[in-house]
């Protein structure tokens, strides 16, 4: 790494529309803050910046200095790749503009945008795309990783809606990509994650929903877990598009509709989501609460927005997290007992073990049609490791880490790129899938010197 000097700080600092963070400055720390607590890095500089032209000179700046470069959408990521110690970080925060074009149902999204920013926008048009389940999430992470939650089931994953981007690649220049302008491109940023520059500018497709739609929680005791998952995945795997459930295994929170008793219990909950109104989702809301007798449960029409803010309280920063993930194509009966096994010991009250549901629209493109592979995965189980108190750090992360070997055996051997860890490293490839070799090439073309290496990794390559 070169060294840089006073002047030319002060040069880029002039150049910029946006803002230049140094440390020790007022505001620095607080712009090194990303949701998880677990990481702690401490950049060069961090480049506010307001717009595209902002987004090219801080690129060029890292690139001409020698300097780590890290790019931070929402500052969501698990691993902490939207900062990097001692380099430039380019801090999108400033860039959340939505635009929605109501007749072609298209919306044009900044790079730094949240969820909540293009769900607020876009449902006043009572328009949606899919993104995740927390709305303070990054559009840019998210998306770029493939991004899936309760719309996927219906209209696929994020990226099977992304029309087109604007990005700023390694060399500075400003391209813009889509089906027919740099169709490799656009084939790696769908699933390749941030390896490829910079997006300035998401264009996603938009669809009616809501405002409008039937979700809740039903609320199981843990004593039921082995038959309401049982029953669980015997329904899920030959579920319509209309319908999507989560089944999530923690402490009961103090939720108004639990009896006091329940609170801080192990429970099962299943999170029904349908884009249909109750009178049509009804049927299906029976059929689940069936699966066992609940001790509670809050379902029934609420606004598309709130629900996309409903587990917003459960994960607010600061608290130190640590994820392990497995895609599963099917859920055996053996895969059901580890869970429950691990569910059973739980090492902090806030943690959980998740099973996101995919399948419907997601699994019907190619593996290959696009960078991200995983077409055949029904469910990307998460285990969520969320604690306060870093003398527990060794314990919770030992609680996930057996808990993701004993589920190995039973898993489909693949994972989602934005649930990994800083430590997996050796799952890259495995993320990646057969579309690795495909992604190399393109990176030794995009990025040969791999500037964007904050990130989950892809290294140029032949
Ligand atoms: C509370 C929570 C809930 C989640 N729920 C879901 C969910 O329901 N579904 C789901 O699919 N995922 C979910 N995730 C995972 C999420 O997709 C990843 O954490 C993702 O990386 C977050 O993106 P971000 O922009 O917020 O993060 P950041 O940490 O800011 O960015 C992560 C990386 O993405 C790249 N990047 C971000 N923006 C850009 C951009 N504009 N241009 C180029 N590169 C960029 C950079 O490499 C950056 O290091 C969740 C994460 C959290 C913490």
């Amino acid at each position: 790494m070169s060294t840089v000097g006073g002047i030319e700080i002060e040069e880029l600092q002039r150049s910029l529309r946006g803002a230049l963070l140094l440390p020790g400055e007022a505001q620095y720390d607080e712009a090194r803050k990303i949701w998880n607590a677990m990481i702690d890095k401490r950049p060069a500089m961090i480049v506010r910046c307001a717009g595209p032209a902002d987004v090219r000179t801080a690129v060029d700046f890292a690139r001409s200095h020698g300097l780590p470069l890290a790019v931070r959408g929402g500052g969501h990521n698990i691993a902490g790749s939207a900062l990097v110690d001692n380099g430039l970080v380019i801090d999108l925060g400033m860039m959340r503009s939505v635009r929605v074009n109501p007749q072609a149902r298209r919306a044009r999204v900044e790079g730094g945008a949240t969820l909540r920013d293009v769900d607020h926008e876009a449902q006043s048009y009572g328009l949606a795309t899919p993104f995740g389940i927390n709305s303070t999430t990054g559009v840019g992470g998210l998306t770029l990783g493939g991004g899936f939650g309760w719309l996927t089931r219906k209209f696929g994953l994020a990226i099977d809606n992304l029309v087109s981007a604007d990005i700023v690649i390694a060399s500075g220049e400003r391209l813009h990509t889509d089906r027919d302008s740099h169709p490799d491109l656009f084939w790696a940023i769908r699933g390749g994650g941030g390896n490829f520059g910079v997006v300035t500018s998401f264009e996603f497709a938009l669809h009616a929903v809501g405002p409008m739609v039937t979700a809740g929680l039903l609320v199981f005791p843990f004593a039921q877990a082995g038959s309401v998952l049982r029953k669980y995945r015997d329904y899920v795997e030959a579920l319509d598009e209309d319908v999507s459930v989560w089944a999530v295994l923690r402490k009961a929170p103090p939720l108004p509709f639990l009896p006091p008793a329940v609170h801080g219990t192990d429970i099962v909950a299943l999170a029904f989501f349908s884009p249909l109104p109750p009178e049509d989702a009804d049927a299906a809301v029976a059929r689940v609460r069936g699966f066992g007798e609940p001790v509670g449960e809050h379902i029934g029409a609420v606004p598309y927005t709130a629900w996309q803010q409903a587990f917003d309280p459960l994960l607010v920063p600061p608290a130190r997290n640590y994820w392990k993930s497995h895609n599963f194509n099917r859920l055996s009966d053996d895969a059901i007992d580890v869970v429950i096994a691990y569910a059973g010991k739980l090492p902090s009250d806030q943690s959980e073990i998740f099973l996101g549901l995919l399948g419907g629209a997601a699994n019907t493109h190619a593996a290959d049609e696009m960078a991200y592979p995983h077409r055949e995965a029904l469910y990307a189980m998460n285990v969520h490791t969320r604690w306060q108190d870093p003398s527990e750090d060794a314990r919770c992360l030992a609680w996930a880490r057996e808990f993701f070997k004993a589920a190995a055996p039973h898993a489909a051997g693949g994972v989602y790129i934005n649930f990994l860890n800083e430590d997996e490293v050796d799952r890259i490839a495995e993320a990646y899938g057969p579309n690795y070799p495909r992604l190399k090439e393109i990176k030794a073309k995009y990025d040969p010197d791999n500037l964007f290496r904050s990130n989950q990794n892809i290294r140029p390559g032949a």
